[in-house]
């Protein structure tokens, strides 16, 4: 069913949310969502918090996780994993590494971000964190605003954290190969996140949704909170052009930080939704 109200894409503080799991599921309860996965970044922490909301609610809750990824020339994409096991050890042991490698890149980041003048940063960014095993951008960028350097998250990434910026840090995130494979062996899905946010040329893009699909990846995000609605129609052909499963997800972080969860278009209705391969 195409036209279901589902969202397969939203954070918790376990990540860089706002809401903890529980009240996460139960706002996307509140705003209709038929069907919901939490995905935070690199981590499955909060899944036995929002499975027990979610049994509660009566709400169906597909397990997901957003792994950050490396690929080609140092870009970062998004790859979720959906109906993974949450307790498949290569997919945990992974994503605790990736976590612990987080941990020193967020270190690095304090320092960069000292030298600019901001007054501890590191503890800054602790304090917007829900979970201190999970250090993002996202955290810092929260700090930033606190202490007055910007109006908002927004303009922080743009003068400060993304790529050529002077707080932004280089990392190696896993290659497509292995988050692939931590989701198959995990018996979960593989679903490009935001496609229309990556500032990839027309052939690395290409290129991605090529070498994605021969690894047995699946599926896309054709409606995202992140990426807006004028990417619909064009991530949409990608779809029927590889023959990928539709996804659609908020990307919810928080109040006033993108797309409210369970709003925003349905899928077009000629798509093969993800969420038909567990029966809905
Ligand atoms: P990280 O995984 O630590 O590199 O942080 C990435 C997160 O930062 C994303 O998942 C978003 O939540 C957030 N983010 C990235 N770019 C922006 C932006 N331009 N404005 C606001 N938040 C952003
Ligand atoms: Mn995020
Ligand atoms: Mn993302
Ligand atoms: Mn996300």
């Amino acid at each position: 069913m195409s036209q279901l109200n589902a969202d397969l894409h939203c954070h918790s503080t376990v990540s860089d949310g706002m809401h903890p799991p529980a009240d996460v599921v139960r706002r996307a309860h509140a705003n209709g969502v038929q069907l919901l996965a939490l995905t935070d970044h690199d981590t499955l922490d909060g899944i036995p918090a929002a499975q027990a909301a979610a049994a509660e609610l009566g709400l169906p809750l597909i397990t997901g996780v957003e792994i950050s990824v490396s690929w080609q020339e140092d870009q970062t994409v998004h790859i979720l994993g959906l109906n993974v096991d949450p307790q498949h050890p290569a997919l945990r042991d992974g994503l605790a590494e990736v976590c612990r490698s987080r941990d020193g890149r967020g270190r690095e980041m304090a320092r960069q971000l000292e030298r600019l003048g901001a007054p501890d940063p590191w503890a800054g960014a602790l304090r917007h964190a829900g979970n201190p095993q999970l250090i993002s951008r996202s955290h810092f960028a929260r700090y930033l605003v606190d202490i007055g350097w910007m109006p908002n998250t927004r303009t922080v990434f743009e003068h400060y954290l993304r790529p050529g910026r002077p707080g932004y840090v280089e990392h190696a995130w896993a290659s497509l190969e292995t988050a692939l494979a931590w989701i198959h062996g995990a018996g979960g899905v593989a679903v490009i996140a935001h496609p229309a946010c990556y500032r990839l040329s027309r052939r690395a893009q290409e290129a991605l949704y090529a070498r994605f699909r021969e690894l047995g990846g699946q599926g896309i995000e054709v409606v995202s909170g992140s990426q807006g609605v004028e990417a619909i129609s064009r991530i949409a052909q990608v779809a029927r052009r590889y023959g990928f499963l539709a996804s659609r997800g908020s990307d919810f972080h928080g109040p006033g930080e993108g797309f409210e969860l369970g709003r925003g278009p349905l899928l077009p209705p000629d798509l093969t939704p993800v969420w038909s391969l567990w029966g809905y």
